[in-house]
Parts: C-alpha cells; sequence; structure tokens
C-alpha cells in the first residue's frame, strides 16, 4: 500500500467537528429476532460525519458492516431491528437535527434522493433492466420534482451521466447494454441526481476490475469536492480508503473497534487487528512483501465472548482480555477499544 499514490486533492481535510456535523450516530444497536437470544449484530455504535466528509467503514465479512448500513439508510427489514441509539440528521437549511431511527416511513420517502441517496454493491439491482438508463433518471427527477418537463429531466439525466464521464448517447441504452463499470457509474450519477448531503456507498466498487475501480474512486472524490456531499463508503478493503477516506472506522465483531484519520490508520494503528487489515493487502506500488494476514476465523455474532471479540485472533492477547470488554476511548487522534492503551487514556 502506498499513499503516495493518493488521488485525493491536497487542502482537503478531514472535518467532523460538532459544529458542522452531519450525521450524528449515537449508541446504535440492531438486533437480529431469532427462535433464541437475539443475535446483536452492531454495538453501540457511536461516530460523528462532518459535512462533506468521506469517512471509510471497513470490517471483514459478519462484521456488522452491511448491517450498519441498513440502518443508517433505515432500509433495514424484519428480523432486524434497531434497538437502540439515535441517527441524528442536520439538514443545512433547517435548525433542529431530525432522528431518522424515529422518522415515519413517509417522511423518510421525503428524504431520499433529495437528501441521502445510496450506491449499492451491484448496479443491476439498482437500475431497472428493462427501462432506459435516462427514463430511469428521468423517473428519480420527477417524483422529486414534478414541475421539471419531460425533456428537461431527459437534458438532465445527460448532464449527470456526463459528470460520471459516461457520454450523453448513452442515455438511451438499456443496462445490459453498458459495461460494469459504466453501469456502477451510472448508479452514482442516479445518486446525485437531487444533489443529497449523503451518500452511502455499499461496496460499490467490488464488482468492477482495478482500473476501473480508480477510476471511481477519483470521480468520488472529484464530485465530492464539486458538491459537497458527505460519503459514507462500506467496504472489506482497507487499502482502498487508505486512498479515499478522511476518517475509517474500523468494525470488528459488531463494534468499531477503531476510528481514525486515514493517515493514521496507515501509519500507526493502535488495533491489533486494524495493523492486521493493513498488513494483509499487498502494496500496490512499493516493492513486494511478505503479507502476514490475520490468523483464525471472525467470531460468531450469536455467542461473543464477555471480552474483547478479537481475543481468540489477537498477538496481543492478555489475561483481561478475555474477560473485560474494552470500550473504545481516544488515544491522540484516534479512538481505540483495546486495552493496550489503557494507560494512554487521559485522565
Ligand atoms: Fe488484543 Fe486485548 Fe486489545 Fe483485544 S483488548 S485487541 S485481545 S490486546
Amino acid at each position: 500500500m502506498s499513499l503516495t499514490t493518493d488521488v485525493r486533492t491536497p487542502g482537503i481535510q478531514p472535518s467532523g467537528g460538532a459544529g458542522d456535523a452531519l450525521l450524528e450516530v449515537s449508541g446504535l444497536t440492531v438486533e437480529y429476532a431469532s427462535a433464541g437470544a437475539p443475535t446483536r449484530a452492531c454495538s453501540d455504535i457511536s461516530f460523528t460525519l462532518g459535512r462533506g466528509e468521506i469517512l471509510g467503514v471497513v470490517g471483514e465479512s459478519g462484521s456488522g458492516k452491511s448491517t450498519l448500513i441498513t440502518a443508517l439508510t433505515r432500509l433495514q427489514r424484519p428480523p432486524a431491528v434497531t434497538t437502540a441509539g439515535s441517527i441524528r440528521y442536520r439538514p443545512r437549511d433547517r435548525g433542529e437535527a431530525i432522528d431518522l431511527v424515529t422518522l415515519t416511513p413517509k417522511a423518510l420517502r421525503g428524504l431520499r434522493w433529495t437528501r441521502m441517496s445510496i450506491v449499492l454493491q451491484s448496479a443491476m439491482d439498482a437500475l431497472n433492466p428493462v427501462m432506459r438508463l435516462g427514463a430511469q433518471f428521468v423517473d428519480v427527477l420527477r417524483t422529486h420534482d414534478r414541475r421539471m418537463s419531460r425533456a428537461a429531466a431527459w437534458d438532465e439525466a445527460r448532464r449527470l451521466l456526463g459528470l460520471v464521464g459516461i457520454s450523453a448517447d448513452r442515455v438511451r441504452s438499456y443496462p445490459h447494454e453498458l459495461s460494469g463499470g459504466m453501469r456502477q457509474r451510472a448508479t452514482i450519477a442516479l445518486a446525485l441526481a437531487c444533489r443529497p448531503e449523503l451518500i452511502v456507498m455499499d461496496e460499490p466498487t467490488t464488482a468492477v476490475d482495478v482500473v476501473m475501480q480508480r477510476q471511481i474512486l477519483a470521480q468520488v472524490l472529484r464530485l465530492r469536492r464539486e458538491f459537497g456531499f458527505a460519503v459514507v463508503f462500506v467496504t472489506h478493503d482497507l487499502s482502498l480508503l487508505l486512498e479515499l477516506a478522511d476518517r475509517i472506522a474500523v468494525m470488528y465483531g459488531g463494534r468499531i473497534v477503531e476510528l481514525a484519520p486515514a493517515r493514521d490508520v496507515y501509519h500507526s494503528p493502535r488495533h491489533p487487528y486494524t495493523k492486521g487489515l493493513r498488513d494483509s493487502f499487498p502494496p500496490l506500488h512499493a516493492t513486494s512483501t511478505r503479507l502476514e494476514g490475520i490468523p483464525g476465523t471472525p467470531p460468531d455474532l450469536r455467542a461473543l465472548p464477555p471480552g474483547c471479540a478479537f481475543a481468540d485472533r489477537c498477538p496481543a492477547v492478555m489475561d483481561r482480555c478475555r474477560t473485560e470488554l474494552p470500550l473504545l476511548q481516544p488515544v491522540g487522534d484516534t479512538i481505540v477499544a483495546c486495552h493496550l492503551h489503557d494507560e494512554e487514556v487521559p485522565a
């Protein structure tokens, strides 16, 4: 991994202070109802997302990141239930924060596309295969702006496709006539259609090749700079977030175990799991090194241990790790949940 090839534009700094917060997630807990005890897929998740910030969320399968996405966007379906916590969204043009957890379905519909939108892992899940691309843009645009004429909506569709490097004549194509990378860029353009303040991206580059992946990342950064929206970008690929995100939240066993500026995650990861993740990916632009990987498998969320969920895989495990749950604590610019840092926490 190398930050020397960073596609970020110099000058954009991590934000997220309470003063310019777009989203404040506090104590968010999501459980799946089952015959026995409920399975807690997200436990006590808290973070703040600044306006225009890109927050990366990373973790292995089963870490709870997909559950977090569906909870944030309120797209979760039973048996998943948000059992505690709040997601306070602060629209720029309204004084009061809105708690998305308690919002009615009708009020939520009013926020979708216009305030927040989502880009899914598979473009074919988002695009209607039997509708021309442009018609899908026209649908979204005219649903949210009833005064927009059909002709103006088609023009806007062409403009939006141009923003992600797709030529205007593609507006009449069907999704199956586009390459995978083009389809994924089209869904990003669709997410932008109503100028949202927040775009949640769920592994949007997993299904495309590395070259297209980098093009999409560069476009996300350029569009963020141009339109100022914030992004929650979820992936299992930490190396990708190091090039894209302002800050990175690392999830393990349904909890955030480290949250830090991307540069700190790369140069000085505090949690042994974060370090293991960082060392699991090959450097893109440096001489090849022996990859270390993380031994073992992620914990079963149905039977989490009382102490640290990473204990069975941790090279630095101590006796207390097996019985005492490490809580998130500030260490420098990072917050981390690991007993190794208990002594460094300010009184
Ligand atoms: Fe390892 Fe203990 Fe830290 Fe968990 S709390 S990551 S087991 S040192």
